[in-house]
């Protein structure tokens, strides 16, 4: 397919003014692309030249860009560069200097997807010497042939920015609209014939059951195989009946599962019963699959960091008797000397690319196991927790950096809280309750885990996970940087929306907000982002892509934030936010949703109510 009519489409599609408007131009596109580019399409939507888990990055250096369009157009490397450091915008540079260029390549061919994307996947692969060299010339091929329009595009996925707001939940609704069309179509003419208010209602209802069905078939084959180019092409290949061919496979992560929480002991065996209950560690979680001597190990973006954990591969070969399997858990650097776990700050220290032996010996990782998905060739995320966890006991061997979660079978809330204090004492973050009779949720929160940490006992104190969906320049001192407050939203899961919460103005200091504004004035756009609800409005817009962990005092209802807001309520927003830290291991639809935020405050509320009665 011509990559002309693909940019076509993601010109409307960045200009989408609602998140439905875009599903339905992205549905247009994802029809007329054929099976053959649909991979390509999606994962250079993505901004991708391959899925996450292979570790493929497409990201170049703006410089590489910009020698691409001087060489295309004409124009001195100096005037291209000027003109982007006043747009801010490599994709607009590259269009306005097209659109004027001095110099028409002789070699110029029709540009088409495979093309495009061929081009970028060899730029990415080509290393060592010439490397720099070749990637000119790619990039050159590519700017030689461009409209203007299709030179936007290709000067900004090199960057690993393409700024169309599409998420992976986007692109799933949008194959479900495809799919679904021929009966939707049926349907909405039989709602048109409907003789009365309840057949309308019937078959809206039918309507709405139709998609759904498709959609959660779709993402049921996502949460196993994070691999959205390769569903993608099974589902225009074969439809949904294409889907039943996937199945778990070492190599491939699993899209992790989440808790939820809840305030007191008491609360949690009310919902659980006898439940398992374990030492929350204050980590990272890793997702490790063993194929023989094949070991991946996976973040909770699942993206490949197999290279950063030597001791955790070596360990998977000696410790792990399956001789396939996916398990998972929480890696803690320990301190030898004083036999403590480091805290977190020291812990992330081992998420690095460079200086990975030296670090590994400073720091050296213990990984507590506290799951297994699928083991030589038997599926486990069906089966209760309870099974999995025996499976797991029986598969580790002891001695060595892998160890089990501690455990305990609670079924008193008061013995519960008290194991939740002797870990606090320990300086944990607190205890995870787990369901022993719930399968491994893939890719959702349930109740099949609930944490409870220690600050849900007083005020506010566990920290949010909010998305950047805006700048304010600063005031002030702080013009100089650029940046002076925060837009921040939650994530809507149901609605696939970001809906704002907080604006933030503190908790950074001058070489974070500075850092902000580098890699914000990046990603700004024209237009409130499709999939934002915010009816405040900052003085920059920026694409959802950036989560930032927030602390706040309060949440409190709002009329001013979009949060979980209805039509005719308040929504909800948060008290004194300040922001801690830039958090890299997160997709923006990992972070906190509108649900959580409306629990947290229901468990503020009962937590107030509780403090006021013991007065
Ligand atoms: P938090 O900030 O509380 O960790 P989160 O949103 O980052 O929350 P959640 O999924 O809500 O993540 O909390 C579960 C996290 O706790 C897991 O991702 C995992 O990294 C960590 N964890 C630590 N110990 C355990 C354990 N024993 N079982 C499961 N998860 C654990």
């Amino acid at each position: 397919m011509q990559f002309d009519q693909v940019t076509q489409y993601f010109d409307k599609i960045e200009q989408a003014s609602s998140r439905l408007v875009m599903t339905q131009y992205l549905s247009e596109l994802f029809d007329k692309v054929p099976a053959s580019d649909t991979k390509e399409i999606i994962y250079l939507i993505q901004g991708r030249i391959a899925p996450q888990f292979e570790g493929k990055e497409i990201g170049f250096g703006e410089k590489l860009i910009m020698e691409g369009i001087s060489k295309a157009t004409g124009f001195a490397r100096e005037e291209v560069e000027e003109m982007f450091n006043k747009t801010g915008d490599l994709g607009n540079t590259a269009e306005e200097y097209m659109k004027k260029r001095k110099q028409q390549s002789l070699a110029t061919e029709e540009l088409t997807i495979k093309k495009v994307f061929y081009n970028l996947k060899k730029m990415s692969e080509s290393t060592g010497i010439g490397s720099q060299e070749l990637k000119k010339k790619l990039l050159a091929e590519l700017f030689n042939s461009a409209s203007p329009t299709e030179a936007r595009y290709i000067a900004r996925i090199p960057l690993g920015n393409i700024r169309l707001g599409v998420g992976d939940p986007t692109i799933m609704d949008a194959y479900a609209m495809i799919i679904t069309k021929h009966e939707q179509d049926t349907l909405a003419l039989e709602k048109k014939k409907a003789k009365s208010k309840k057949e309308e209602k019937r078959i809206e209802d039918e309507q709405r059951k139709l998609k759904v069905g498709i959609r959660e078939k779709i993402e049921a084959a996502y949460n196993i195989h994070s691999d959205l180019g390769e569903i993608a092409e099974i589902l225009k290949k074969d439809g949904t009946s294409g889907l039943d061919k996937i199945k778990i496979t070492p190599g491939t992560p699993i899209r992790p599962t989440a808790a939820e929480r809840l305030p007191t002991a008491k609360e949690i065996i009310e919902k659980l019963g006898t439940c398992a209950v374990e030492s929350k560690y204050d980590g990272f979680r890793l997702q490790v699959s063993k194929d023989g001597d094949k070991v991946k190990i996976f973040s909770r973006q699942s993206e490949d960091i197999t290279q950063m954990f030597p001791e955790i591969i070596e360990a998977m070969k000696t410790q792990l008797v399956a001789k396939k399997c996916i398990v998972e858990g929480e890696a803690l650097a320990f301190n030898e000397t004083t036999q403590e776990y480091y805290p977190f700050q020291v812990t992330i220290q081992r998420k690095r690319k460079y200086e990975i032996e030296k670090k590994s010996k400073e720091y050296p990782l213990n990984l507590f196991l506290f799951d297994v998905m699928y083991c030589d060739g038997e599926n486990y995320m069906e089966k209760p927790f309870f099974e999995r966890r025996k499976k797991l006991e029986s598969i580790i061997k002891d001695g060595g950096i892998i160890k089990l979660s501690e455990q305990k079978i609670i079924s008193d809330p008061k013995e519960l809280e008290q194991f939740f204090e002797e870990k606090i004492a320990q300086g944990l973050e607190g205890v995870m309750a787990k369901d022993l009779n719930a399968s491994y949720i893939a890719g959702a929160r349930k109740f099949a885990w609930i944490k409870m940490k220690r600050s849900y006992k007083g005020m506010l104190d566990d920290t949010l996970d909010l998305v950047i969906i805006g700048y304010y320049s600063g005031k002030g001192k702080r013009t100089e940087f650029g940046l002076g407050a925060l837009l921040a939203a939650v994530y809507n899961h149901k609605k696939d929306t970001f809906e704002s919460v907080a604006k933030i103005g503190t908790g950074m200091s001058e070489e974070t907000l500075a850092e902000l504004e580098g890699i914000l004035s990046k990603i700004t756009v024209k237009i409130k982002p499709a999939r934002v609800i915010s009816e405040l409005i900052p003085e920059h817009w920026v694409q959802p892509h950036y989560v930032i962990e927030t602390r706040a005092d309060e949440i409190t209802k709002s009329p001013m934030h979009s949060c979980g807001k209805e039509k005719d309520t308040n929504g909800y927003a948060l008290r004194f936010p300040r922001m801690i830290k830039l958090l890299s291991d997160k997709k923006v639809e990992q972070a906190t949703t509108t649900e959580e935020v409306i629990n947290m405050y229901n468990i503020q509320k009962r937590v107030a109510m509780d403090n006021t009665e013991e007065k």
